[in-house]
């Protein structure tokens, strides 16, 4: 049996592990497995000695280990390293290889609906790796400007500047919590709102969504964030995170098995896997 992992902490709630697990069934590789494996900060080295085990061939990172997990790996891929991130895992000749798949998984979750984002005027909330690899896609895809809107302001200097060295054109701006009123599309790349702490939204109190912008939340469970049912109640369009998740996990699938991926097949079983985590918490909710 071979095991493709998964690497974050906690993981209670993740449905990469239906998703991916059901394109391994769909398209009949019975020899290999996606399985959680949740480890805290600290045990950085029994996560890398776990996956240069010969049965690991590839894996998916998550929240806390995205960033720190680059100095750990034999080699990176250009865009993860311009993102400084890394959320997948590849083994080429017992090589670990870091990727990013999140930057094509927001950008073809726009492209599904039809949404252009070039000359578009951008906030961003948040200066993580979602944020990181959300603004450099719009970047590449020729957006006018962004803007980080974050706690923490040196994660969104840093972010900037390295946005700024590939993309010098680019006008970017930190903390101008004024152009979020401005703004074309709104991005909840923070971790704000994420299950079990739905009622909590990133933005501003008081903040009232423009009509002609586009709340894009990254977070995917619930689907319903309080980010995106404030977005709607002003008049702005909404979208939730899951098509993204389901487009990066389709990229990773693919670079990983070499086969095309099953998206209808990975829809269905994040939705479905989507569907029983929600059912777990809502009554703790009342
Ligand atoms: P990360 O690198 O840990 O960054 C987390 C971000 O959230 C940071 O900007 C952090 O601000 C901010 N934040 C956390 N708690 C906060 C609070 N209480 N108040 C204000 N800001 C807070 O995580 P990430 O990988 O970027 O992920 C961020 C979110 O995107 C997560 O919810 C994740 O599930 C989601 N995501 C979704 C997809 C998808 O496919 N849909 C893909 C990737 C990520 P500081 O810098 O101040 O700490």
């Amino acid at each position: 049996m071979k095991y493709l992992y998964l690497l974050g902490y906690p993981l209670g709630h993740s449905v990469s592990p239906a998703m991916q697990n059901a394109a391994l069934r769909a398209c009949d590789i019975r020899a290999t497995r996606y399985v959680k494996n949740p480890l805290p900060p600290e045990k950085m080295r029994e996560m890398i000695l776990a996956l240069r085990a010969p049965h690991c061939i590839g894996a998916n990172v998550t929240v806390p280990h995205k960033q720190t997990i680059l100095a750990h790996l034999d080699e990176l891929t250009d865009l993860a390293r311009e993102i400084g991130a890394v959320n997948t895992i590849l083994k080429k000749d017992g090589k670990l290889i870091g990727d990013n798949t999140d930057a094509y998984g927001f950008m073809q979750a726009l492209r599904v609906r039809h949404i252009n984002s070039q000359g578009a005027r951008v906030s961003i909330l948040g200066a993580g790796g979602a944020a990181a690899a959300a603004a450099f896609a719009l970047a590449q895809a020729d957006a006018a400007e962004i803007i980080f809107l974050n706690r923490t302001l040196a994660r969104s200097v840093e972010l900037a500047d390295r946005l700024n060295k590939k993309f010098p054109y680019l006008a970017l701006a930190i903390n101008d919590w004024e152009a979020l009123a401005e703004s074309q599309l709104i991005i909840n790349a923070t971790s704000v709102g994420m299950a079990p702490r739905v009622n909590e939204s990133p933005a501003p109190k008081n903040f009232a969504f423009p009509k002609h912008a586009l709340a894009f939340d990254l977070v995917y469970n619930p689907p319903a964030t309080q980010f995106l049912r404030d977005a709607k109640r002003d008049g702005a369009r909404a979208i939730g995170g899951l098509e993204m998740l389901i487009y990066q996990g389709a990229r990773a699938f693919e670079l990983w098995t070499g086969q095309r991926a099953p998206l209808r097949v990975m829809r269905n079983a994040a939705v479905t896997a989507l569907q029983e985590i929600m059912q777990t918490y809502a009554p703790k909710l009342k």
